[in-house]
């Protein structure tokens, strides 16, 4: 039977990540995948979103300049041409991932693995061994058990991204990210979209001053938001709720997601609620067998995925390094303005002190005609560490990258009011907001 130092199950940002990690430390790497490699961030999730978002932007842009006199009489959106440019894009992302795999000599397997607690891994009519395993095999999508819904017919991001049409009505069923996301990509190309999110509000997870921005936005981009209600029942293409019927042409379900436990449950694994229970070093109730990504605890996220995989890799070689801070991990929301945040907001902390400086005296957020937003600090009030940062601007997902930079090289927020940033930028508010903490703001 074929030995590995490490067997790695699924081959989303989680695994393959951690599979090509092993392999550059000098590990023999096995690398499962019953579908394709990429996971859902490549196939279903961070990449087609993107793309459709980019192009929602793109049309957004047109329009604002039409505004400023740069005239365009039609824009005519042809999707299936958009659909293609995502087609070739995910394609091309998961030939690279797939060359790096056979670059680094890790030894691929295509199927549905099992794992058993000698750390035997069957992958169809092969079984192998290794010494440790990580399993990465991530999520699927959420589809609450809602009454008369079996008669009803419907998307999950798992099956959306194939459309062909660009659909003229969609209603969504959600509120958060990904939800809100999907509502901003489909309505600046003309689709008619409503928002059914039975909270009392959307982007929950998100810094609440940001929102009222993103509610605003999604008003003047024609997106019908209903919150605050309850479900009663699906009957057909009518949505029974507390506050009246709806009734879709499509409709799409953005209601979180699920782990894929499959591995976890036969091999009798400890559980935390409905996640896979680990420890700081991600290692499961079973000596040897780690879980990383969507199947832990921990904000669900690629980059979150990535982390985790190279850093159980680090630990299993003994390499001494600091654990996985969910604090420096960022969060981003990629709706026009952007939202990114990481560590703690303002409502979380006690004795801490934060500055918010809306980016509208920007001089570059005033040319680029973006001006919603603000760049936000929370720091403590002695040392001034950064204990977190929301910054909701266009760019902002590239913007906040500064501020992580200067926390994680143990900077101060007197390094970020010291810093030189080139002028002008969106970023340069960065600077003011920090110097706002000692009262110094120029733009103040
Ligand atoms: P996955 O990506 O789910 O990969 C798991 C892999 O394991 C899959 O390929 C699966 O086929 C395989 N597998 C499962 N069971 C087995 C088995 N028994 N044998 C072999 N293979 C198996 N995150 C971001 O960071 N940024 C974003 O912008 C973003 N946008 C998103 C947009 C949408 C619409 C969605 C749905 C998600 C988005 N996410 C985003 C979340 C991100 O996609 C996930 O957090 C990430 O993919 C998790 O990575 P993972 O490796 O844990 O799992």
């Amino acid at each position: 039977m074929e030995q590995f130092d490490i067997a790695i199950i699924g081959a989303g940002p989680g695994g393959y990540v951690s599979a090509i990690h092993a392999a550059k430390s000098g590990m023999k790497v096995a690398l499962v995948e019953r579908d394709k490699v990429g996971g859902a961030c490549y196939n279903v999730g961070c990449i087609p979103s993107k793309i459709l978002l980019e192009h929602s932007k793109l049309v957004q842009e047109i329009q604002r300049g039409n505004d400023w006199g740069i005239e365009t009489p039609v824009v005519n959106v042809n999707f299936p041409r958009l659909m293609q440019r995502k087609n070739t894009i995910v394609q091309e992302l998961l030939e690279n991932i797939e060359q790096y795999i056979a670059s680094n000599h890790i030894t691929f397997y295509r199927g549905e693995a099992s794992v058993a607690a000698d750390l035997t891994v069957t992958v169809g009519q092969e079984t192998f061994v290794a010494k440790d395993i990580i399993l990465a095999t991530g999520s699927k999508p959420f589809v609450p058990p809602f009454k008369g819904l079996e008669n009803s017919s419907y998307y999950t991001t798992d099956t959306f991204f194939d459309m062909e049409e660009l659909p003229q009505q969609l209603t969504i069923i959600g509120g958060g990210v990904i939800a809100v996301e999907m509502a901003f990509s489909l309505a600046p190309l003309g689709t008619k979209v409503t928002m059914l999110n039975h909270s009392e509000d959307i982007l929950q997870t998100e810094e609440p001053d940001a929102r009222p921005i993103i509610r605003k936005k999604m008003k003047n981009i024609g997106i019908e938001l209903v919150t605050n209600f309850q479900f009663e029942q699906f009957n057909g293409n009518e949505i029974h709720t507390s506050k009246g019927i709806y009734t879709y042409e499509n409709l799409l379900f953005a209601t979180g997601r699920r782990p894929n436990t499959e591995i976890a449950q036969q091999l009798e694994l400890d559980f935390d609620g409905r996640l896979i229970a680990v420890n700081k070093h991600y290692e499961t109730s079973l000596p040897h067998i780690y879980a990383i990504g969507d199947l832990v605890g921990g904000y669900q996220l690629a980059h979150a995925a990535s982390a985790e995989g190279i850093y159980v890799v680090d630990y299993i070689l003994g390499a001494k390094r600091a654990l996985v801070d969910q604090a420096l991990i960022p969060r981003c929301v990629y709706t026009h303005p952007e939202i990114a945040t990481f560590g703690l907001l303002e409502d979380q902390v006690h004795q801490a002190y934060t500055i918010k400086m809306p980016i509208n005296t920007n001089p570059k957020a005033l040319m680029e005609g973006n001006v919603e937003g603000f760049v936000k600090l929370v720091v403590t009030k002695e040392e001034g560490y950064i204990l977190g940062a929301c910054v909701v601007a266009d760019g902002a997902t590239e913007i906040l990258n500064a501020i992580l930079a200067t926390k994680n090289a143990s900077g101060t927020v007197n390094e970020l009011a010291n810093m030189i940033f080139p002028h002008p930028t969106v970023s340069e508010h960065i600077g003011d907001a920090a110097k706002a903490v000692f009262g110094k703001a120029i733009q103040q």
